[in-house]
């Protein structure tokens, strides 16, 4: 299953839930392969890829320089390797416009890339060329929604953009979810915005919300996953949860379609 962690907002919890859902479903018996699609390599820092480490990156793979298996870089964890980002993909999106078959590149590469059970893309805050390749290369999408005010801004676009991707570009593209992220009970609003959301979405959001912790922030400066760092908080906790979850959706083939009910 390849599985783009998509919201062009900015800071809602993409790169956390991608390294940190990988982590727990390879701790559940799964391979899984990180995308690292955004050129603030964020994804790749937070695994511990040093630079040097980084000899061909998604960029190299998506311009043609290399075939995706040149670039998969094994991590610290057993069974979670990663295609890492470098700042070279920040010219990808102008680069791509003048390439053959430009949204389609990522799929294209990924076609011959069958020994993982999940791929995970990490996608950059935006919806340009980087976020397309991604969703036309995926499956499902998942969408990290923090319950802040604005939450629900923004996603009816995301929404559309999937469901213009279905419609023309990859037809299979069903979304997996939204997780709602960055959750505080503590927080009147948080807990408002959060209710909000599940009202307006429904089954579209997993039982599973992921609450502000601070050892999910603190993780990355170590270069380990959340749920390596500290197994027990509170918020690798909920990481393990969410995977179930996905698990489950993904198995019973439960993946919901975007238009609104
Ligand atoms: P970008 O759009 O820039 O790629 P993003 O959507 O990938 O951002 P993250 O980088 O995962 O978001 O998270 C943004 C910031 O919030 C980071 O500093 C991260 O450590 C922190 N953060 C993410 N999730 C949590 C959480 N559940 N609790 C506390 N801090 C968190
Ligand atoms: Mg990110």
């Amino acid at each position: 299953m390849i599985i783009a962690v998509a919201n062009q907002k900015g800071g809602v919890g993409k790169t956390t839930t991608a390294i940190n859902l990988a982590t727990a479903m390879v701790a559940a018996g799964h391979s899984v392969l990180i995308i690292d699609s955004d050129p603030q390599g964020n994804a790749s820092t937070g695994l511990g890829i040093e630079r040097k480490k980084r000899k061909a990156s998604i960029y190299d793979v998506l311009v043609g320089h290399a075939v995706a298996e040149e670039a998969v870089v094994s991590t610290t964890i057993p069974g979670l390797d990663i295609i890492p980002s470098t700042a070279a993909l920040s010219g990808a999106e102008v680069e791509l416009v003048d390439l053959d078959r430009r949204s389609h590149r990522l799929a294209d590469a990924l076609a011959n890339l069958d020994r993982y059970d999940h791929v995970l893309i990490d996608c950059p805050p935006s919806l340009g060329l980087l976020t397309l390749n991604a969703l036309v290369a995926a499956n499902t999408v998942l969408v990290p929604l923090q319950a802040e005010f604005f939450a629900l801004e923004g996603l009816s676009q995301l929404l559309g953009t999937i469901e213009r991707v279905r419609s023309g570009l990859n037809p299979r593209l069903k979304l997996l979810g939204v997780v709602l992220t960055m959750v505080d009970r503590r927080n009147r609003l948080s807990e408002q915005v959060s209710n909000d959301v599940r009202a307006v979405l429904g089954q579209r959001v997993f039982d599973t919300s992921i609450p502000r912790n601070v050892r999910l922030s603190e993780a990355p400066s170590h270069g380990l996953p959340g749920l390596v760092y500290d197994s027990r908080c509170a918020g690798s906790e909920a990481y393990v949860e969410l995977a179930r979850e996905v698990l489950a959706r993904i198995g019973g083939r439960a993946v919901l379609e975007t238009e609104s009910g």
